[in-house]
C-alpha cells in the first residue's frame, strides 16, 4: 500500500514536471498593466496586447507568475 502511494506521488511529480517544463523564471515576458489584465505574454506582438488599456511592460517570467499571472491563451 505504501509503495502504491509512493508510486502515485512520483507519477504526479513527473506530470507536474513536464507541465511546467516551459516555465523559465528568468525568461522575459510581457504584461499589460491594465486593470483587467491577468496574463503574461511571450511575444510583444501578441494580439491580446493590442487591446491592452494600460502600459506594456517587460518583466521576468518568475515575477509574472508571482503576481498571479498565467500564460496568455494566444501565446500557448
Ligand atoms: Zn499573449
Amino acid at each position: 500500500m505504501k509503495h502504491a502511494t509512493l508510486t502515485l506521488i512520483a507519477t504526479l511529480a513527473l506530470l507536474c514536471g513536464s507541465a511546467s517544463a516551459q516555465i523559465k523564471k528568468d525568461a522575459k515576458v510581457y504584461i499589460c498593466t491594465g486593470t483587467y489584465a491577468k496574463s503574461y505574454h511571450l511575444k510583444r506582438t501578441c494580439k491580446a496586447l493590442e487591446s491592452c488599456k494600460g502600459e506594456v511592460k517587460q518583466i521576468k517570467m518568475g515575477e509574472a507568475i508571482k503576481k498571479g499571472r498565467h500564460l496568455c491563451k494566444y501565446c500557448k
